[in-house]
């Protein structure tokens, strides 16, 4: 069984993205379940209704949700293990208060060494601290062979017991390791490696099988520094405001660090994740941190867009004029649906509405000259003609105005080509 583990705690971020389609393209690979678990062991972080959200998003993204699992739900049964570990002695409690453990931290800073639990620490403060949490035992190195980063190992020395229960709570590692129990396939972020030790401790201590894990690079922001947050492009819910089509997204994180897929990608343009199976394979992709690039992505929704036919757009965005000829003429212009929706409203909106600050006297002369119906019966080239001498404008006086009017754009667009598509709208027949 392969998962997608989120947490509801803010918006699902593209690094994560690119775990759930990773994981759920090599499930259909390794013909296993792949489920979505929605990680919300984080009572205080969880944000009201983001798991609705985020399957909401998975499945713009075809990723299917219909067996996805709330981790609260397991709360009971990682109780019941913590007091199988304690009773075990592979755990215990731990009485330590916060202020303690700060003085220690401050402490081993002032000496200038890494500050690490002591397990001897624990009952110190046993007769003043009624709320102790429970600690797993840590007793051994931990080695793992990451299928992108190869073998990793963590020195025991620098394991420490960790908690994995707090307020009758667990916490992420504990709840995690516990619920990945059935995993063949562990897809994730490169973040998770320093929880991975902890995890495969507590999953031998309870003699689950083994998984393997493959942790993928950070994403990078145009800074070059980790793709945060804060950064609004790493916000999959914001990229999809911005008109761009799920379908690109999803090829793009799967090109990211992954050159072989991206010629493949680049030939088909076609998001099928049955056909992608063939292609992909975890150990193409690269353990270097991969830069997230913006413009990449808006020329792949492009030449997806590009690619459609006109009424397969329509069918996408009900607010689109539903205007085939046009949309074929625009959608060469344009990176997004949205761009596409702007031009054709600009395009099909009365005369009277063309305006702009350049070339204002210009457009207002061309537009009384249009007064006249009559010159949209003409063919381009006569029209072009009646109204340059109409207007007695000429060169680019006469060109970028009339470009403005038909287009609404000052470049691009051939006015040959728009013209014969727009012209019953400007004369008002349609
Ligand atoms: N819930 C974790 C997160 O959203 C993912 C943990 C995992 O995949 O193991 O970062």
């Amino acid at each position: 069984m392969l998962r997608f583990a989120p947490s509801p705690t803010g918006d699902l971020h593209v690094g994560n993205m690119r775990a759930a389609i990773i994981s759920y393209i090599l499930s259909l690979k390794m013909d296993e379940k792949f489920i979505v678990r929605i990680e919300d062991t984080d009572v205080d972080r969880n944000i009201k209704d983001k798991e609705k959200e985020i399957l909401e998003l998975l499945s713009q993204f075809e990723i299917p949700t219909k067996h996805y699992i709330l981790q609260s739900d397991n709360f009971d049964l990682h109780r019941e293990i913590a007091q199988k570990l304690l009773d075990e002695g592979k755990a215990f409690y731990c009485y330590c208060t916060k202020e303690f453990l700060e003085s220690k931290r401050e402490e081993a800073s002032r000496l200038k060494r890494p500050f690490r639990y002591q397990d001897a620490w624990a009952e110190l403060e046993k007769e003043t601290n009624p709320h102790p949490v429970v600690r797993f035992k840590m007793t051994d190195s931990i080695s793992f062979v990451d299928e992108i980063k190869g073998k990793l190992f963590f020195d025991k020395k620098e394991l420490e017991s960790f908690v994995i229960m707090r307020n009758n709570l667990p916490t992420y590692n504990f709840a995690c390791a516990i619920d990945d129990k059935d995993m063949t396939l562990i897809v994730r972020g490169e973040d998770h490696v320093s929880n991975t030790p902890k995890q495969i401790a507590i999953k031998n201590a309870l003699g689950y099988k083994e998984a393997r894990y493959a942790h993928l690079p950070i994403l990078l922001g145009e800074d070059g520094k980790k793709m945060s947050k804060r950064d609004k492009s790493s916000s999959v819910k914001w990229l999809l405001s911005q008109g761009l089509f799920a379908k690109a997204i999803a090829l793009y994180l799967l090109i990211l660090g992954n050159s072989k897929l991206e010629k493949y990608i680049l030939d088909n343009k076609v998001l099928n994740y049955k056909d992608l199976v063939a292609e992909v394979d975890i150990s193409q992709f690269s353990n270097n941190s991969v830069h997230f690039d913006y413009k990449y992505l808006l020329f792949l929704n492009r030449e997806i867009l590009r690619s459609m036919e006109a009424s397969e757009i329509i069918k996408l965005d009900s607010s689109l004029p539903k205007n085939e000829a046009l949309i074929d003429v625009f959608k060469l212009e344009v990176s997004t649906i949205l761009e596409l929706k702007e031009l054709l409203d600009y395009a099909l909106a009365p005369l009277e509405s063309k305006v702009s600050k350049e070339y204002e006297s210009e457009i207002n002369t061309l537009k009384d000259c249009l007064e006249d119906k009559s010159l949209f019966d003409l063919d381009y080239e006569d029209f072009k003609k009646a109204l340059m001498e109409k207007s007695g404008l000429k060169g680019k006086s006469f060109f970028k105005p009339l470009r403005i009017i038909l287009s609404g754009k000052e470049h691009g667009i051939e006015l040959d080509k728009i013209y014969p598509v727009i012209r019953d709208f400007l004369k008002g027949e349609k």
